[in-house]
């Protein structure tokens, strides 16, 4: 690949942890601008702020811990804290729930992280347009309670509901479970304000306004703004669409003797045109062997099950009714069998923490063995999902022949948009993290990469919402964006001029020449 020469003075970025004349200097320069308990400089302090939900070898996870971790209260500090940063050369990392599943928030250079939790005041609501204005450090959940008490609600809604925040969701440009209806963050987000890398503070949004939701006036920055992964600069205040609390929920849960049935009854479902679904999941064959084998699975699975279909619609009482009732049919027209009221309530509750119930998975040989939950995530095709979870399910296949470390847990199928045209394609994956070494890790890492290889072979893109920034499937970036990256570079050198944002993710070092393929 070639990128230009840099033309600018690059810090010496380094993995190792900050001396202590240099990091007194640091906290010196921040002092005037922070109260002493805003600057966290603990070791469990900094090691709880380097913990994010994927694996990364223990024994290595001391590489990724910040030098000091900050606590913003408003826009003026986080642009005074980055300001000083990129003066003084230091990495500066966005940090909010730490939910993000590909290592955003994660330290690679260590630096400054800005941990923005206290940043979570509702500071406007505003009943007549339909709009809230909030910290970036709220999360979904806490903003609804306060929204309930006017028959409001905000419907972001990805499955890490009650512990990731609205910043967290406009770094990552996040998919929400309920998108087929309501659209995704990037949709529902109307504006907010963005410290760029230099410290500079601008508005982010259609118009002048923050309550705009169509323009045609200059460029279109938002979507620049969103799904960074905080490597263009940190969100601090979002303005964001509501609409009325939905009186009615109608989740009904289909189980199927075949994937194909199963899939093609989720195309239907989608394609209905049904104003009030919101979105359907579908389980394939390895994720009901997998809930089938798990002894804490509370679904029953009789052995007939070779798939199941969650779908989900909200509404008026009326509207919810009778698009159920089609969409009923449809399912039987495709051989669905409804598994009943108190399981697909009780299915569609547990959406929020399907993820962290069996956090166990199995040896070859059936042993029960602790492991922790991954996934890697794809947009796909509707017509491909098929063909995807095949080759998915092959490399895990091969991974498992190698080693116990990994273990299959199967796959969903998630519908996006209104029409179904893309699937948020998702492999859920068993890591027996106390056994990742350097070699298991490897074997890791180019799984990811073939995984994601998959996903572009087929037309679709690595990733429908996490992003694509850890080792393995960033390797592929420049493959899937083709000139767009080289623009990315562009971008991100002409914003961040001393590479103090999050360095290290997206390859973007290459702007700067710092990769050992550009320098060579
Ligand atoms: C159990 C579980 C289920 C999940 N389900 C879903 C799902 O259904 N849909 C989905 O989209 N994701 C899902 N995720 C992934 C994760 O929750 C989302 O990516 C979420 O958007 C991250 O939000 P966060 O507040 O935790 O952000 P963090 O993890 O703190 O940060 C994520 C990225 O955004 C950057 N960032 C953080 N704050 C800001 C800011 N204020 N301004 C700019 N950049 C910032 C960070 O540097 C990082 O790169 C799931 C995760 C878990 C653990």
């Amino acid at each position: 690949m070639t990128t230009t020469e840099p033309t600018i003075g690059t810090a010496p970025f380094t993995t190792e942890p900050m001396d202590d004349a240099r990091l007194a200097t640091l906290v010196a320069a921040l002092r005037p601008v922070l109260a002493d308990d805003q600057i966290l400089l603990a070791k469990t302090d900094r090691y709880n702020r380097a913990r994010v939900p994927a694996p990364f070898p223990v024994h290595r996870w001391s590489e990724r811990v910040p030098d000091l971790v900050v606590l913003p209260t408003s826009t003026e500090q986080v642009a005074a804290v980055v300001r000083i940063a990129n003066d003084l050369r230091v990495p500066v990392v966005p940090r909010d729930g730490g939910t993000g599943l590909t290592d955003g928030a994660v330290p690679m250079r260590r630096g400054i992280v800005v941990d923005v939790k206290r940043m979570n005041q509702v500071h406007e609501l505003d009943l007549v347009n339909r709009t809230v204005t909030v910290g970036t450090g709220i999360s979904m959940m806490k903003l609804n309670e306060r929204l309930a008490q006017h028959g409001l609600f905000y419907p972001d809604d990805p499955a890490s509901y009650p512990c990731s925040l609205v910043g967290g969701r406009i770094g990552t440009s996040g998919w929400s479970l309920i998108g087929s209806r309501y659209g995704h963050t990037r949709d529902l987000v109307l504006s907010f304000d963005h410290v760029l890398p230099t410290g500079d503070v601008l508005h982010v949004g259609d118009g002048i306004g923050r309550k705009i939701s169509k323009s045609s006036s200059g460029y279109q920055l938002k979507h620049l703004f969103m799904g960074h992964q905080g490597t263009l600069g940190i969100a601090t205040k979002a303005t964001l669409k509501l609409f009325p609390k939905p009186e009615a929920e109608l989740s009904p849960f289909w189980a199927f003797d075949s994937y194909d049935d199963a899939h093609a009854c989720t195309g239907a479902l989608a394609r209905a045109g049904v104003a009030t679904f919101a979105g359907a999941v579908l389980f394939d064959e390895h994720k009901v062997a997998y809930l089938r084998r798990d002894d804490e699975a509370y679904i029953p699975q009789p052995s007939d099950v070779r798939a199941l279909v969650c779908s989900v619609m909200y509404g008026y009482e009326d509207e919810v009714r009778a698009g159920g009732r089609r969409l009923f049919r449809i399912a039987k027209e495709h051989g669905a069998r409804y598994l009943g009221d108190e399981i697909s309530e009780g299915d569609w509750a547990a959406r929020h923490d399907r993820y962290a119930t069996p956090l166990h998975g199995r040896t070859k040989d059936g042993q029960v063995i602790p492991m922790s939950w991954h996934c890697e995530d794809a947009a796909v095709n509707f017509s491909n999902v098929p063909a995807v979870s095949r080759a998915w399910h092959e490399i895990l296949a091969d991974l498992r022949r190698k080693t116990d470390v990994f273990d299959d847990w199967g796959m969903f199928a998630y519908t996006s948009a209104s029409t179904g045209v893309d699937y948020l394609t998702e492999i859920d994956v068993g890591i027996w993290e106390q056994r990742l070494d350097d070699a298991a890790w490897a074997a890791w890492v180019q799984a990811k990469r073939d995984i994601a290889a998959v996903a572009i072979a087929h037309g679709g893109s690595m990733s429908a919402c996490h992003g694509s920034c850890r080792e393995g499937e960033v390797d592929l970036l420049p493959q899937e964006l083709g000139r767009g990256f080289d623009v990315m570079l562009e971008v991100k050198r002409a914003l961040d001029p001393n590479n103090v944002m999050n360095p290290g993710k997206y390859l973007l070092d290459r702007a700067y020449g710092e990769d050992p393929d550009v320098r060579d």
